[in-house]
């Protein structure tokens, strides 16, 4: 049985259709689901009991478990049970502007990047699209404060997830759903060439982030293992494309490996990997995991290697750092329940 959170309007307005029913009725589920927020087919007082009936022979409304809670000043860290057992994680963030929330997109993750946690295990299944419409709907009930801003930057290569991604974008967005402004939505990926091109055809105006983390083939191979298939000309190039067609402004992450990544050297050929492209670089200083291979960049090189590019006009910010003592910061999201 399918979960009814994974499903578009236009879905339900199918499946009405399909039931010799009117598409109407599809709104009225819609609205039962993200403005009244039932929880059951039972509360559904609108809708006929023979078409409920339907409904509940080809749906479920099951919800995640929610298993651990850790809390810090400004921020949450939720891990969540699936219906198949496994876990994922998801972290709320407090901003002046609003709650954001970060949501996994796959369990595990296979692009093996060397400075990330939450790779370090392999990619067991995508996350079905019902499964990241609950992350946040969850959230907010606990919480009961409205979540304003969705980052797609937990576990998992969320492109590797495209289509299921793709649908809950189209969920989460919809003016009679969560009323996610496309705005306020950014999806962040390691470079997979083809699916850049792709979503430079989607209508919806979401928030690419790419993260880039080295200005040369020679430093993003050595930590990037994706970019043996899709090397940085490449990715540069369906950038351009994707710039061209969207008229949207590109966020390149770059997390600060100590001498790695981290040199004048770099900052400069950064600066000239990016020149005249419309978009900002966030420098992210690394959190530094059980992985001993890697060392956090000290703040004074963080800001020459900021005032690098600045002076080289380009738009940079550092991010602010978030999550540290419960290990829900970038790259740390990967469940105690399942760490080796
Ligand atoms: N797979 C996607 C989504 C993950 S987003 C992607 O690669 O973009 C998580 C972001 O945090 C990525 O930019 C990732 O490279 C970065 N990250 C991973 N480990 C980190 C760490 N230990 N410290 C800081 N950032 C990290």
């Amino acid at each position: 049985m399918q979960n009814l959170y994974g499903l578009t309007l236009e879905e339900m307005e199918q499946f009405f259709l399909e039931h010799d029913s009117k598409k109407f009725h599809a709104l009225q589920l819609f609205l039962w689901l993200y403005d009244k927020r039932v929880e059951s087919f039972d509360d559904m007082t609108n809708i006929k009991k023979e078409m409920l009936s339907s409904l509940r022979g080809h749906f479920t409304l099951n919800p995640l478990k929610i298993v651990d809670v850790q809390e810090d000043e400004d921020v949450n860290k939720y891990l969540f049970e699936l219906s198949d057992g496994e876990h994922i994680e998801a972290v709320l963030m407090r901003h002046d502007y609003g709650n954001s929330v970060c949501v996994s997109s796959q369990v595990g993750c296979n692009m093996g990047c060397k400075f990330c946690e939450s790779g370090r295990r392999k990619k067991v299944r995508n996350l079905e699209t019902y499964e990241m419409v609950l992350q946040i709907l969850m959230i907010e009930k606990l919480l009961g404060e409205r979540i304003s801003h969705v980052v797609v930057m937990g576990i998992g290569e969320p492109f590797d997830n495209y289509d299921n991604l793709i649908k809950f974008f189209t969920i989460i967005n919809h003016p009679k759903g969560l009323a996610i402004g496309a705005r306020h939505i950014t999806v962040s990926t390691c470079g997979l060439v083809p699916k850049i091109l792709e979503f430079s055809d989607f209508p919806l105006q979401i928030n690419l982030a790419v993260s880039l983390h080295a200005p040369n083939n020679e430093i993003r191979n050595q930590i990037m293992p994706i970019n043996k298939a899709y090397p940085i000309e490449k990715v540069m190039e369906a950038l351009k494309i994707y710039l061209i067609k969207t008229n949207r402004r590109l966020t390149f992450e770059y997390i600060l490996l100590k001498d790695i990544n981290d040199s004048d050297q770099c900052a400069i050929e950064l600066s000239k990997l990016i020149k005249g492209m419309n978009c900002y670089v966030n420098l992210i200083p690394y959190n530094e995991t059980n992985n001993i291979d890697f060392k956090r960049t000290n703040t004074v090189q963080i800001m020459r290697f900021y005032d690098i590019l600045k002076k080289n006009n380009v738009s940079v910010t550092i991010r602010r750092e978030f999550g540290g003592n419960i290990s829900a910061a970038c790259g740390q999201l990967r469940s105690k329940k399942e760490e080796l």
